[in-house]
């Protein structure tokens, strides 16, 4: 393996933040990734993997290995040409598949399943790191199993989807940063269970057809998931962004009871029970408040200064120009999860993985 040196990861990251690596390859199997853990080992550097770079903000140069991963075969089930035979389908996609084009073909050999995790940008890999989920639907709704490589050990083995602990926008893999995902395992439907509870969808597939559908098919559900995020979420082509830059902060009934007194129209959806020994509270319920909604009610929609801003369409997504530097995104996000907590009381939770000269760091108000 001969790394390239000095490269910059502007083409690799959807902030386009220009940050350069010391050393540099693309990882097409499993040898690639054992010799480039001997490199790591033999240089005593530290490594970082990157997949379509969508989910997290590089702050300064690498002095160590950025991997990208590369490994991209779909294996297809054999049976199908004949779909009927079975109501389910399962499949395999090494890591470095675009997430979305294998939505797309799901949907086009009849299965269904992963329409409403449509246009999420990154790799199939890094599907189960952060448990990607959009209207309603999650990848642990159609997981099986995750291969593995451990970084640390040169070991492979598989995870079972109660084994990657699944939670919202959560893994196991966040506390295991060493485990690298080579294939994601998914069985899906031929048998279709339409989820348009997201009332959006129900409406923008009606407006799309002109008349509401009862029962609608993966297809209409893509391409009104689709419409809708091309209105709302800046392309990271256009303009860099990493989506979400905050997760939904989880409060109790009794905090929503209190800030709807203040803030009348708060938004919040009730989540399954958080068990009790977790907390050491006695909460009956939790609720999850849209962190957009806090942001936006703080004026913070639209706001620019200096290369960072909040987007104009949805105040949870910072974006950036070719100027700006990490760093700057983050004292964004500093500057408005200290407004949140001065308002609200509650403490907005980064989404995205930061990262600076030596691996993952944490940047946050305490
Ligand atoms: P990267 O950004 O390359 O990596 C993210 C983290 O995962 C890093 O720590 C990296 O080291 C690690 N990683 C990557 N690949 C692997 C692997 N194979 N094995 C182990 N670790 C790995 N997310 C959602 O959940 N729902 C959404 O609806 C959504 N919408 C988005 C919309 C936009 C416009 C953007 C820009 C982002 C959005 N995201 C969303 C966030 C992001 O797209 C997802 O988290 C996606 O899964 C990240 O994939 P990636 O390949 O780009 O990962
Ligand atoms: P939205 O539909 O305007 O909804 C705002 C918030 O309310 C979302 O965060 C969503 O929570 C919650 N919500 C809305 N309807 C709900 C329901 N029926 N039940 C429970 N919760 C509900 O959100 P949006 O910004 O346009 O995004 C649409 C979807 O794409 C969301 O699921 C969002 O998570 C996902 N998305 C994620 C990212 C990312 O980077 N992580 C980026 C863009 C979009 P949830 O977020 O928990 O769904």
């Amino acid at each position: 393996m001969k790394p390239q040196l000095k490269v910059s990861l502007k083409p690799y990251n959807t902030l386009s933040l220009d940050v350069k690596a010391d050393y540099f390859v693309r990882i097409h199997n499993i040898n690639d990734l054992h010799l480039a853990r001997n490199f790591c080992q033999m240089n005593d550097c530290p490594w970082l993997l990157i997949g379509g770079g969508s989910n997290l903000v590089l702050t300064q140069d690498f002095e160590g290995l950025v991997m990208v991963m590369a490994m991209d075969k779909v294996f297809w089930p054999s049976n199908i040409t004949v779909p009927k035979m079975s109501d389910k389908f399962a499949l395999s996609a090494e890591a470095g598949y675009e997430w979305d084009r294998l939505v797309e073909e799901t949907i086009q050999k009849g299965a269904s399943g992963l329409e409403n995790l449509s246009l999420i940008p990154g790799q199939v890999g890094a599907a189960p790191i952060q448990n990607i989920g959009a209207y309603g639907v999650e990848l642990a709704h159609c997981l099986t199993s995750v291969d593995v490589f451990d970084f640390k050990t040169g070991q492979t083995f598989q995870l079972t989807t109660t084994e990657c602990k699944l939670g919202y926008r959560d893994s196991i893999f966040k506390t295991h940063p060493h485990w690298i995902v080579t294939q994601v395992n998914l069985t899906l439907n031929f048998e279709h269970e339409p989820q348009v509870g997201y009332g959006i969808i129900a409406d923008t597939i009606a407006s799309i057809s002109g008349q509401s559908i009862t029962d609608p098919s993966p297809q209409q559900i893509r391409d009104a998931v689709i419409h809708i995020r091309r209105t709302k979420l800046p392309d990271p082509k256009y303009i860099p962004n990493v989506g979400s830059f905050f997760k939904n902060p989880v409060v109790t009934s009794e905090q929503v009871e209190s800030l709807t007194q203040i803030w009348p129209g708060l938004v919040s959806y009730p989540v399954a029970l958080i068990p009790v020994a977790k907390t050491s509270k006695t909460h009956s319920s939790y609720y999850k408040l849209a962190a957009g909604w806090l942001i936006d009610k703080l004026g913070w929609k639209g706001f620019r200064e200096g290369g960072v801003g909040v987007h104009e369409h949805q105040a949870l997504v910072l974006v950036c120009s070719g100027s700006a530097k990490g760093k700057d995104v983050l004292d964004l996000a500093l500057r408005i999860q200290a407004d949140v907590k001065a308002n609200f009381g509650v403490k907005l939770e980064i989404e995205p993985r930061l990262f600076d000269s030596r691996g993952e760091f944490t940047y946050n108000l305490d």
